[in-house]
């Protein structure tokens, strides 16, 4: 169980939560990081006394040091600066809650540094699965799932008798703000609309991802690398009301599911006070007054992100973190108003191909297709 933890990405939504399991929950909070939010992170070191932060801008972190210099608590910068706080000595867990491919070098420096890994940066495993988690078993590191649906799914899995007894994990989607709609329909949505989420508060790139159900393709890859399952045994669901967060089906065909009303300080916490439980503050689950739970195939042709994750990593190597960093650049553009909602998809399409192939590969690969996926997506 965690006692000391550092939080990278501490100001965006997970981080902000994280923080509130660990107000609740009486963790020490060792180390924090952020992209560049100096107001929000000199509230956190104010109040949970730190004894590093680092921003990633150099001149957010130059502010940040003058503004801190009056209490004890060491400001780094840059990406050197976040994998020091990961690495840091004194605490236990790291809890990562970086948002996009950037998190793959503090989770790897985290790894090295035999930290138990709280994980709700997906796209470090689906840019480096095989890397972190040939790091993990070097270092002898736990990873544990925060994503909610792989928190649900880890949750189902508890007393297994053997990986051998799983016959399929049933992800469950919610479909997002565009549920029901036709190409047609969404060719003009604005990014206001995709940032219309039905049931979860979550930052701009996870929200459109989301919209795109990109969100569900990276997360069967996540399954994937977490759970040890091929590709085609993860069903995807869409389940509007987002209650059932996840489910396994056992070789009896009996399914597990893992339920609760959507607020991630409940697998926040579980990842955290793994295997024990606590009291936590979120509402209890009340079945009768929800009244009723609804199912759906997903639509493959207009949400078609999520085929091409499913083909990213049944081709395997760096086709995953390919098609994640199009993504990345692919959502950022539309979120600037470059390019249409349906054209997301269409760029990301684009790697395939066009990148090269690899069976085994290093962080410098990693960080080449980065860069190669993020150009391919910006050239006309
Ligand atoms: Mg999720």
């Amino acid at each position: 169980m965690t006692k000391n933890l550092s939080i990278l990405g501490s100001t965006g939504s997970i981080g902000k939560q994280s923080l509130d399991v660990c107000r609740k929950c009486g963790y020490k909070v060792k180390a924090l990081t952020a992209f560049s939010s100096v107001d929000e992170i000199e509230k956190q070191a104010r109040e949970f006394k730190p004894e590093l932060v680092a921003l990633v801008d150099e001149n957010a972190a130059g502010d940040l040091k003058t503004r801190l210099a009056d209490t004890d608590t060491k400001v780094l910068a840059g990406v050197d600066g976040v994998c020091e706080c990961a690495a840091l000595e004194s605490a236990d867990t790291v809890l990562n809650s970086v948002v996009g491919m950037a998190g793959l070098k503090p989770t790897l420096a985290a790894i090295k540094a035999k930290k138990k890994i709280a994980l709700a940066n997906k796209e470090t495993l689906v840019a480096g699965g095989q890397l972190v988690y040939s790091e993990a078993e070097k270092y002898g590191v736990d990873i544990l799932p925060v994503d909610s649906e792989h928190s649900a799914i880890f949750q189902c899995l508890q007393g297994r008798p053997s990986n051998k007894a799983l016959k399929k994990i049933i992800l469950t989607a919610s479909g997002g703000p565009f549920f029901g709609k036709t190409r047609d329909e969404l060719k003009n949505v604005t990014v206001e609309n995709a940032l219309n989420h039905p049931n979860w508060a979550m930052g701009a790139k996870i929200t459109v991802d989301s919209a795109t159900m990109m969100n569900k393709g990276l997360e069967l890859i996540e399954a994937v690398w977490l759970f040890k399952v091929k590709p085609e045994d993860i069903d995807i669901v869409v389940h509007r009301e987002s209650i059932v967060h996840s489910a396994v089906e056992y070789d009896d065909n009996s399914v597990i599911a893992q339920l609760g009303v959507p607020d991630m300080r409940i697998p926040i916490q579980y990842a955290l006070t793994y295997p024990e439980r606590f009291e936590s503050p979120v509402e209890e689950l009340n079945l009768a007054q929800i009244g009723k739970l609804t199912f759906y195939n997903p639509d493959y042709s207009t949400f078609s992100c999520i085929n091409l994750c499913k083909k990213a990593i049944s081709m395997g190597g760096l086709m995953p973190a390919a098609v994640n960093s199009a993504n990345e650049q692919a959502n950022l553009m539309f979120r600037k108003g470059e390019i249409g909602f349906l054209e997301i998809a269409e760029r990301v399409e684009r790697v395939f191909g066009r990148v090269p192939e690899y069976t085994d590969y290093t962080l410098d690969d990693v960080m080449e297709i980065d860069a190669l996926s993020r150009e391919i997506v910006r050239g006309d």
